[in-house]
């Protein structure tokens, strides 16, 4: 069986997992497992379990929250359970009958067994007397009250893109204890004012390798204060390339099955859904949602760079800027100041030797030869997605454009921009419109969150139109040749 304990200490929320067979102690390397996103690498679970939040629930969290918080938190590690014809949970407190029903259908993926599916699952404490979170939040709501949203906020393009669109939902942001983290420092300053919270938590290190267990656990914070704000919906800033392209390899319909991941369903039914609004929103679009002034200074896409500001080394960053030098023609100033003097920062030779900082950089200079240089060889597309590929296209082809980017950028745009023409042209106009058909995604839900979102995308649709019918089969196609 496992127990699953909450304590609280000071101002701290801890949770922690109690295995108790033998056979199965936490000490054994039993609990292990693939980490709950792409690539699926193998992690353990490290023995000391002790999962903590430096944020004290005044209501202590609904139970059903709790027990999503605990699942989200430590499925991953649960690869020799599933084989297994039942798995018996307790959770700290006992949860309501909905919450549980809807846990009981979890899924959990082994990239090495496709077929792999709990079998089942045993909840040990259910109590028809809990209401579940759902129907509490529906009780405890003030008749008229618009609904409370929640934005799984990072600091990077995608959930600040939605923070622009969606200004009035709280900003709800976890920093690693560990790292620096300028979001953090931002939020702390009330640079996104009342309605932004930062709680430091050791959740990136549970296991024995660096980083969440499961892409889900985004989620953690905005589930913890889920009660107290009284959320009903938490919205993820996903784009059109995690939630339509699989980040730029293939075009994945995320309609054909109403709940085609298995998260959402449960966040449904237990009463706090999440929400992609963003879904048909290229990472371009995003960038021409956010003010210039905050592209340039405020985002914050890695953290492992000084003062916990982007690094401008790695591939993350690097595809970041790319974006960024296209939407402003500008450098990218927020955490490079102590090397370009910003008084300067129009000079055409501070923009390269800003970007010049990968041409230096290994990792960067690696990737750009595998994901472009070698497709190219063997006559394949180039593998980062079209919105870098739209870029480098644009960099080879306008004298604008190219300026902004230095030399050695150039023989990538040359290669990718011949090979494109070699193969008879791409239409990319898709990046550039809005897929309304990413709209589909919320039919399911209540009138009241359908107006707030509908409003929005109807606002940001006077500025970007949306796609037609050429566009959708381009994008529909995306990686099918
Ligand atoms: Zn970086």
């Amino acid at each position: 069986m496992i127990k699953f304990r909450e304590t609280i200490k000071e101002n701290t929320y801890h949770l922690q997992m109690i295995a108790e067979l033998s056979g199965e102690d936490i000490s054994n390397d039993y609990y292990c497992g693939y980490r709950q996103e792409s690539p699926f690498p193998l992690i353990k679970l490290l023995k000391t379990n002790d999962l903590w939040f430096d944020y004290k629930p005044h209501l202590l969290g609904h139970p059903d929250i709790i027990a999503l918080l605990c699942m989200i938190s430590y499925y991953a590690f649960f690869c020799n359970l599933v084989s297994k014809d039942t798995i018996i949970i307790e959770f700290p407190r006992p949860i309501s009958v909905n919450c549980a029903k809807a846990i009981e259908t979890i899924y959990y993926y082994d990239p090495t067994n496709k077929n792999t599916k709990s079998k089942k699952i045993i909840i040990n404490n259910v109590s028809s007397s809990i209401i579940s979170y759902g129907e509490w939040i529906k009780l405890n709501k003030v008749t008229g009250d618009k609904p409370k949203i929640g934005i799984s906020f990072g600091g990077g393009l995608d959930s600040m893109a939605a923070h622009y669109l969606f200004p009035k939902a709280y900003l709800i942001h976890e920093k690693n204890y560990k790292n620096m983290d300028y979001t953090h420092t931002m939020i702390y300053n009330k640079k996104y004012g009342k309605k932004a919270y930062s709680i430091e938590s050791n959740n990136k290190e549970l296991c024995t390798m660096h980083g969440w267990s499961s892409w889900i656990s985004c989620v953690s914070t905005s589930l913890l204060l889920s009660s107290d704000l009284k959320l009903e919906y938490i919205f993820l800033g996903s784009s059109l390339g995690s939630v339509y392209l699989n980040n730029g390899r293939k075009f994945f319909n995320a309609h054909e099955k109403p709940y085609v991941n298995h998260w959402y369903k449960i966040f449904h039914e237990v009463g706090i859904p999440i929400l992609t609004p963003m879904a048909g929103f290229s990472d371009l679009l995003l960038a021409k949602i956010i003010p210039r002034n905050v592209l340039l200074t405020q985002l914050n896409y890695c953290t492992f760079g000084i003062d916990g500001r982007n690094c401008h080394k790695c591939w993350k960053c690097f595809r970041r800027d790319m974006i960024i030098s296209y939407i402003t023609g500008k450098p990218i100033i927020n955490n490079i100041a102590n090397i370009v003097n910003m008084d300067n920062i129009n000079n055409i030779n501070n923009i390269n030797n800003i970007i010049l900082l990968y041409e230096t950089n290994e990792t960067v200079r690696r990737l750009m030869e595998k994901y472009i240089m070698e497709p190219i060889n063997e006559n394949k597309m180039p593998s980062i997605g079209p919105t870098l590929i739209y870029i480098l296209m644009q960099v080879d082809c306008r004298e604008n454009i190219k300026k902004i980017y230095p030399v050695w950028i150039h023989k990538y745009a040359k290669a990718v921009n011949t090979h494109i023409r070699a193969m008879g042209g791409l239409d990319l106009d898709f990046i550039k419109l809005f897929y309304d058909k990413s709209t589909k995604l919320f039919e399911q839900y209540n009138i009241d969150i359908k107006k707030i979102i509908n409003r929005k995308l109807s606002f940001i649709m006077k500025q970007i139109s949306p796609m037609v019918s050429k566009d959708y089969s381009n994008l529909e196609n995306w990686g099918n040749s």
